[in-house]
Order: C-alpha cells, then structure tokens, then sequence
C-alpha cells in the first residue's frame, strides 16, 4: 500500500483545502414576481415557472427558498 513519506503540514493542508469550498447557490429573479428563485425551478411564492401557473402559491410553501 503506498504510504504518505511525510505529514502534511497544517499549512499544506490549508492550501488543499482552499479549492474544497463549494460552489455559492445561484439565484435568478422570477419572470413573474421577481422574487430570487433557483434557476430551472418552480417560483416558491408564486409557484409559476415558464411563464403558467403549474403550482397554486399556497402549496409551494415547503419549497426551500434560496
Ligand atoms: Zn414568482
């Protein structure tokens, strides 16, 4: 099994680690509230998504907003 030769250094583990943070949530604004949605989603207050009304806006309360 191959061995690491030497401990990595915390400072060495810092600069790994620096390209780990994930990415930031994107958010783009509804075409019909312009509340900030996730892109590719249903709208969470208004429940439109590609212009119709496919969820009545109460329902979509659960929805995790951005
Ligand atoms: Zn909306």
């Amino acid at each position: 099994m191959a061995v690491p030769k030497k401990k990595v250094s915390p400072s060495r583990m810092g600069m790994r680690r620096s390209h780990h943070a994930l990415p930031k949530e994107s958010g783009m604004e509804c075409s019909n509230c312009g509340e900030l949605k996730r892109p590719h989603h249903v709208c969470a207050s208004c429940g439109h998504y590609d212009g119709k009304e496919v969820v009545a806006a109460e329902s979509v309360k659960g929805v995790v907003r951005l």
